[in-house]
């Protein structure tokens, strides 16, 4: 099974918790390793989750995420991902 980029997004904060289904991190870690979007993705949220890790907090800033993917949606348009 082959997952696209919406797919890691979607599954991005339970990559970072570690709650994810074993079967589908391993996907999205070997989408990760190629795809420099997302890499990219990852980082930006990692930074996020270790700025509010201080209260316990984890989720995203409301708003985060359809602005990262509005961001996203316009990269790719320049940049078409390889098929
Ligand atoms: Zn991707």
């Amino acid at each position: 099974m082959v997952i696209d980029c919406k797919h890691v997004w979607e599954h991005i904060s339970g990559f970072i918790d570690g709650t994810l289904d074993p079967a589908v991190r391993e996907m999205v870690q070997r989408h990760l390793e190629t795809c420099e979007i997302c890499s990219a993705v990852l980082d930006s949220t990692r930074n996020i989750l270790i700025l509010t890790a201080d209260d316990r907090v984890f989720e995203l800033p409301v708003g985060f995420s359809e602005r990262l993917h509005a961001r996203l949606d316009e990269a790719m348009r320049e940049e078409p991902p390889e098929n």
